[in-house]
């Protein structure tokens, strides 16, 4: 049977990431990935755009991608936010902030080209693609998982497993870990698009009543839109031609980013909370979307996901070198689900709240929603607040996300 220090399944955005990362380390590790980062059915590589902070940016900058994805990514500059029918608007500025940006668009199929072409050439990780985890069994010592490839299926010993396979896990099942699922009762329609006038670095995101929109700047002047609405309004606003979806856009964004000249292709994402119960159990740990997956409205979800990728690699790279004995990775992974608690925690009741807030017709909060953004657009210490998440929310980083290699 093949034994692995690590085997890592799925190799999306942050499986191929946290991959990446061992590959400073001495550890001996596979990764399993069912689809092809360069296939058209790729599911985290997809048309999707991701907004990263600057800690993420950090982190790509500290594994040697950076550069790879800088030609196509485009800055944030300005943060616009509105709620539909109402006064209270907040505005910030990165200067002001003392950043040169809050963070950066970058079209995952970029993300996917840059990490993959890097581990191509990392000797210590092996890439099983396309193969698919079918199941896994928990030993103290160790997983054996079942691995679907080619036709067969082989049995894999693994030290440690870690789930990088998104919010559906199949190792999270195996691993007997719940999930708390709450469905938002909204899908995200995401589109790319331009206007009249070329993008100038501002974001917008807009509240309105039947969800948030959110307009980012993308490289070469357009924008990417992700307008999450109610499922009936989304199957309706998609079965619309492009002229008649950019005057619904209109109606709903206004005209601060211009007449809706090109409207690409529409892809849809219906949106759950989901939330393991835990991060770790014997010796499985969960990352990314595996662990938690979010609402986008706060362009969280994956600078969330690559902390924790950051963070279980700078770990395991302390033990993978030390000594030959055996490490003790049942006292690291319970370290790593201790340090990982406040960032999941904060940053998921953050991007909930936010949610709820904005979308919830209740008497009342539309005052305090008014005056929120109003106290908001008036306060430093709010804005500094908010320009700290585009670092990562709480407790002690990473260090590759203070531009250290791992140990
Ligand atoms: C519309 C939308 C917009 C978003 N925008 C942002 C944003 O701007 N900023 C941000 O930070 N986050 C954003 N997010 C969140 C972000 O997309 C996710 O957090 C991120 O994709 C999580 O990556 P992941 O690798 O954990 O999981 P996934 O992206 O789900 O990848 C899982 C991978 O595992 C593979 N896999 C699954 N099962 C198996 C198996 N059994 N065997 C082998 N391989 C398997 C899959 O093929 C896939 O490659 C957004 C999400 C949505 C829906």
């Amino acid at each position: 049977m093949e034994e692995f220090d690590v085997v890592i399944v799925g190799g999306g955005m942050v499986g191929a990431s946290f991959a990446l990362a061992l590959r400073a380390t001495r550890a001996r590790v596979l990764l399993i990935e069912s689809v092809p980062a360069d296939s058209a059915s790729q599911p985290s590589f997809d048309e999707r755009t991701t907004a990263i902070g600057n800690g993420s940016r950090q982190i790509f900058e500290s594994l040697g991608v950076w550069a790879d994805m800088a030609r196509e990514a485009a800055p944030i500059r300005s943060i616009h936010v509105s709620d539909a029918g109402r006064f209270g608007v907040a505005r910030l500025d990165a200067q002001e902030q003392g950043v040169q940006a809050f963070g950066y668009v970058v079209p995952n199929r970029v993300i996917g080209r840059a990490l993959w072409q890097a581990l191509r050439g990392a000797q210590n990780v092996t890439l099983a693609v396309p193969a698919q985890l079918k199941s896994a069994t928990l030993r103290e010592d160790c997983v054996l998982l079942d691995v679907a490839a080619a036709g067969e299926t082989r049995r894999l010993r693994a030290s440690v497993a870690v789930a990088a396979d998104g919010a559906g896990s199949v190792l999270r099942a195996s691993a007997g870990i719940d999930a708390d699922v709450e469905d938002y009762e909204q899908v995200a329609i995401v589109v790319n698009a331009s206007t009249e006038r070329p993008n100038t670095g501002e974001a917008f995101e807009r509240f309105t009543p039947s969800g948030p929109l959110a307009v980012l700047p993308v490289a070469g002047g357009g924008y990417t839109v992700v307008w999450a609405v109610r499922p009936d309004r989304a199957a309706q606003l998609v079965s619309l031609d492009e002229t008649a979806f950019a005057a619904e856009l209109l109606a709903a964004f206004g005209w601060r980013a211009g007449r809706w000249t090109k409207v690409g292709r529409r892809n849809t994402y219906p949106l759950v909370l989901s939330r393991a119960a835990e991060t770790v159990s014997g010796r499985v740990v969960l990352i990314g979307n595996a662990a938690q997956a979010l609402h986008p409205v706060a362009g969280q979800g994956f600078n969330l996901g690559l902390r924790d990728a950051a963070t279980l690699a700078e770990m395991l790279a302390s033990v993978a070198h030390s000594t030959n004995e055996a490490p003790d990775y049942t006292e690291l992974l319970a370290k790593f689900a201790a340090w990982r608690a406040e960032d999941r925690r904060g940053v998921t009741r953050f991007t909930d709240g936010l949610v709820k807030l904005f979308g919830s017709d209740l008497p009342g909060l539309g005052l305090v929603r008014n005056f929120g953004l109003l106290m908001f657009d008036l306060s430093p210490a709010a804005k500094r607040a908010l320009s700290r998440v585009s670092w990562g929310f709480a407790g002690r980083m990473p260090r590759l996300a203070r531009g250290l290699p791992l140990e």
